[in-house]
């Protein structure tokens, strides 16, 4: 039997919207993959200079956003983690959570993997996995340094041009979310004032 084949997909996910379920469907269906692993980072953690949402409100998000979707499910390695989440690690737990051999596939939106080079560990990182990147909006595969013997494949996903940072401010202004993110996140965020300062 082949070994299964499981995504990873790590993101602050604050809040997780329609742009990463799109990501991790086109990766899955493109990809073949068998699983993908939706990994909110942990906490204490910075991010460009604010505070990130508490890992428990982000988790529970993130659980709401894949609850539909038999092929995804969220695995809460980092937010276990103490410490600052490095995918290196991301990864090993991933893939100790499973009792037989799984090839890891690392999904990535196009932002993320330009700056690759400079992460934690990376040369160990990219022996142990494949990284499959997908377009988004305002940054091409051009600005991607692949010399470092990283394994990627590209996927052109339909380009959906939505970031969290957009939904946060949104909420903030007192405008809708909803067909941004799922109903299931919008009731969340709003039931629990999330984003109002
Ligand atoms: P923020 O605006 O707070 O940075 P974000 O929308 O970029 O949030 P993240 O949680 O930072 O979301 O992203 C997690 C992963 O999903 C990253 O690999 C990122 O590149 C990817 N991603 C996020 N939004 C999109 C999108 N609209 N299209 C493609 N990939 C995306
Ligand atoms: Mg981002």
């Amino acid at each position: 039997m082949p070994a299964r084949r499981i995504g990873v997909f790590g993101g602050t996910f604050d809040p997780p919207h329609l742009g990463h379920l799109v990501a991790a469907g086109e990766a899955a269906y493109r990809c073949r993959l068998d699983e993908v692993v939706f990994v909110p980072t942990g906490d204490p953690w910075q991010k460009q200079h604010r505070n990130v949402t508490e890992a428990a409100a982000r988790l529970e998000m993130t659980r709401a956003a894949v609850d539909s979707d038999p092929l995804f499910r969220v695995s809460t390695c980092d937010v276990d983690r103490e410490g600052p989440t490095y995918a290196v690690d991301t990864v090993a737990d991933v893939r100790a959570e499973y009792d037989e051999d799984v090839d890891l596939y690392f999904v990535i939106g196009a932002d993320s993997l330009e700056n690759l080079y400079t992460w934690h560990r990376v040369e160990e990182l990219i022996k142990a996995v494949k990284f499959i990147a997908l377009n988004r909006p305002g940054h091409s595969r051009r600005g991607v340094d692949t010399s470092f013997g990283v394994d990627v494949e590209f996927i052109d996903m339909p380009a959906v041009d939505i970031s969290s940072t957009e939904c946060r401010e949104r909420v903030r202004a007192g405008e809708p979310i909803r067909y941004l993110v799922t109903d299931r996140v919008a009731a969340y965020i709003h039931r629990h004032a999330l984003y109002r300062d």
